[in-house]
């Protein structure tokens, strides 16, 4: 008989918890087999922590981890995927806007012999023009630049084989994005397709200044196009400096009257030093990541849990 563990991290989710457990947990009942259900409290502010030790104190398949800050969900995500014990895992947003019916339809794929089954949203309901067509760009210039087949329209609503959760958990860069790293491990992949309805209850929290840094944390890491890309630059312009001064001599030695040069010049040097210091930003943000790697801090500390201890 196998075993499931769907891991849920939640941030201020007071609102949506009870109603993210009474929609769940018949639907796992229903499967016929075993799991548990692992909330990551990711430093809540609100009832969220009260709630969850409420419905673990009434249910031993409900298990907790709380946070001693906030630490985002990337980080939550990986701390399920670490105190998981399940054969197979799968991943949900708190607030119902991963529809649990489309993780039994999951759980047949994995049943068929997928090890990562991703939710595809067909249609995203109540969501900003702005967040989708940065969604929409971003992943498109990712997967340029990274040369990684990270799906479309996919985000971390996914099943995960244990091996594959395996594989995961043996990567152990600080910065991280899990659906880039679930793209790198391979393993056979398939897709259930879904339409993404509004949260249930609340608001995001993805403030512009997280979905930047989730955006480094999927580009950074997975490749070397923007250490690379100050070399090519740097070639350009120097091409450039060298075809102009070649025809400027050309000219002064023909006689020829050449007026304005003076003009580009201001343009001429904003330029230089504006690819300059963007390509020292760039590489700055690699070194930030190394030196991030090296610090080895923890990505995440717990204050508490509940229902680990058997
Ligand atoms: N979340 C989290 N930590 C954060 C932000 C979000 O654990 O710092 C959780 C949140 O509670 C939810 C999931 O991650 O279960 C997705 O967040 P949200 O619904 O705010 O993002 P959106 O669906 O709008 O992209
Ligand atoms: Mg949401």
């Amino acid at each position: 008989m196998a075993k499931y563990s769907i891991i849920v991290p939640a941030y201020n989710e007071e609102k949506s918890l009870r109603l993210f457990y009474e929609a769940v947990t018949p639907l796992m009942e229903s499967t016929g087999e075993t799991y548990e259900m692992i909330f990551i409290n990711d430093g809540s502010t609100d009832k969220t922590q009260e709630i969850l030790r409420g419905l673990a104190g009434a249910d031993k398949r409900v298990k907790v981890c709380n946070f001693s800050r906030n630490f985002g969900q990337q980080a939550a995500l990986l701390c399920g995927l670490e105190k998981a014990s399940g054969d197979a895992v799968i991943a949900m947003d708190a607030d119902l806007q991963d529809p649990p019916e489309v993780a039994l339809q999951m759980i047949e794929k994995w049943k068929e012999g997928y090890e990562i089954v991703h939710g595809r949203r067909k249609k995203r309901t109540g969501e900003t023009v702005f967040k989708k067509a940065t969604a929409y760009l971003y992943y498109r210039f990712m997967r340029k630049i990274t040369k990684m087949d990270v799906p479309k329209d996919v985000g971390d609503f996914k099943l995960y084989d244990r091996k594959v959760v395996n594989a995961i958990l043996s990567m152990g860069e600080h910065d991280r994005l899990l659906r880039a790293q679930a793209a790198w491990v391979g393993f056979k992949q398939t897709f259930v397709e879904f339409e993404r309805p509004e949260r249930i209850a609340g608001e995001t929290h993805y403030t512009l200044k997280k979905m930047v840094k989730l955006a480094e944390a999927g580009i950074f890491p997975n490749t070397d196009y923007t250490l690379t890309l100050p070399i090519k630059l740097g070639f350009f312009l120097s091409f450039i400096s060298l075809a102009c001064f070649i025809v400027f001599t050309v000219l002064a030695c023909c006689g020829v009257a050449f007026g304005g040069l003076t003009a580009w010049l201001f343009p001429s040097i904003a330029l230089a030093a504006g690819l300059i210091l963007s390509c020292q930003g760039l590489a700055n943000m690699h070194v930030n990541m190394i030196y991030k790697e090296v610090q080895n801090r923890p990505k995440y500390i717990l204050s508490e849990t509940y229902n680990f201890d058997e």
